[in-house]
């Protein structure tokens, strides 16, 4: 699976970063997410759902591919 962001939605709350922070940083300029690992498989995807459920603008999603 690949983790997708729309950065037009990011806030910074930094729930994802808590969630999974081998996944996931802030940036340093705006606080924004930065995605580290955009394909993720196996314990790193439980990781990734959990920031999606976690993230409070709906900025993360999982996709195929
Ligand atoms: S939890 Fe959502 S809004 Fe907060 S930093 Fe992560 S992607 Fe952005």
């Amino acid at each position: 699976m690949r983790i997708r962001t729309d950065p037009e939605r990011c806030i910074g709350a930094g729930r994802c970063f808590l969630a999974a922070p081998e996944l996931f940083d802030q940036n340093d300029h705006d606080g924004t997410v930065v995605v580290l690992v955009d394909q993720v498989t196996g314990d790193a995807l439980e990781g990734a759902r959990a920031a999606v459920d976690d993230c409070p603008t709906r900025t993360l999603s999982l996709t195929e591919g």
